[in-house]
């Protein structure tokens, strides 16, 4: 079985969104994926979101560099958590209605059942995979054979989405052309709800870009396989998905991609280190960078 998962038309104007997370400093490798953000919003409107779920590590401090850095890139939005706008609130902390709803959705149409599975195993699924390794793929362990009752709530435990093995989740990334991963083999059943009641990054990231009327996602090439997942998730749910496009990610001297350990490349310490915005932002946004990967 296969399945295309085109956009319908829109009648609606272009809404993007950036999305970022308050766990640490903004560096080169998310500046360049904001502003091609911000370029393909340009002739629409821009949404700022606060990626807090994971309360453990986000900081407020964290979330003011982030509107100091992304002023500093010359990006301005249209809505957000600082301005509010028309689908407020824009921080997903702030937000748990709607993830609880979505929740509910799914287990009553049967999509979810509880894991049992150790903590240390579904530590990173609250955080976006930027911020780690892809979720690794579920076993099944917990997989039941048949029906069985489920809580009326999802707290206290871990909850999975159970994919439909073997089937082809094919889509159409803007950048990268026709993408397609095999539910079953390529990822397995996934996280949706963390039994200290945080839900994951895909249920959340899914239930935000349908309430926002995101049209285009745009966000790092890491995240490829999580759009086949949160695929499954627009269907399950009944919302219309967006259209998505991938960037390419940026490495360093060493091919290794970007991250928030790469301190001395953060956008807070190049502008401390007084770096020319103009260079930088025309260097970020070449075509050609891979190939210059000096900044
Ligand atoms: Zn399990």
């Amino acid at each position: 079985m296969s399945a295309l998962f085109a956009p319908g038309r829109r009648a609606n104007a272009y809404r993007g969104r950036l999305a970022p997370s308050p766990t640490g400093l903004l560096h080169l490798g998310h500046a360049a994926t904001l502003l091609t953000a911000a370029s393909r919003a340009r002739s629409g409107t821009l949404i700022l979101r606060n990626d807090d779920l994971d309360q453990q590590r986000s900081r407020a401090v964290f979330y003011q560099a982030m509107l100091e850095d992304l002023a500093w890139l010359g990006i301005h939005w249209q809505e957000g958590p600082d301005i509010g706008g028309p689908y407020a609130p824009y921080s997903q902390s702030e937000r748990h209605p709607h993830y609880l709803a979505a929740w509910r959705t799914l287990r009553n149409s049967g999509f979810l059942y509880p894991c049992k599975c150790s903590r240390r195993e579904l530590a990173l699924a609250a955080a976006a995979p930027h911020e780690s390794d892809d979720e690794p793929n579920y076993p099944g362990t917990c997989r039941p054979l048949a029906a069985q009752p489920l809580s009326e709530s999802p707290t206290g435990q871990n909850w999975r989405f159970r994919v439909p093995d073997g089937e082809s989740i094919a889509f159409h990334d803007q950048h990268f052309g026709p993408q397609q991963f095999i539910a079953g083999k390529d990822f397995g059943d996934f996280l949706v709800w963390r039994r200290d009641d945080v839900p994951s990054y895909q249920l959340a990231c899914v239930v935000d870009d349908a309430a926002m009327r995101i049209t285009e996602v745009v966000r790092g090439a890491d995240l490829l396989k999580s759009t086949a997942r949160q695929l499954l998730l627009y269907r399950a749910l009944g919302l219309q998905p967006p259209e998505w496009y991938h960037c390419p990610l940026i490495t360093d001297d060493n091919g290794q991609r970007l991250a928030k350990r790469h301190d001395a490349l953060s956008i807070r310490a190049l502008r401390e280190q007084g770096k020319n915005r103009e260079l930088l932002l025309s260097r970020l946004l070449d075509p050609e960078r891979e190939k210059s990967k000096q900044f």
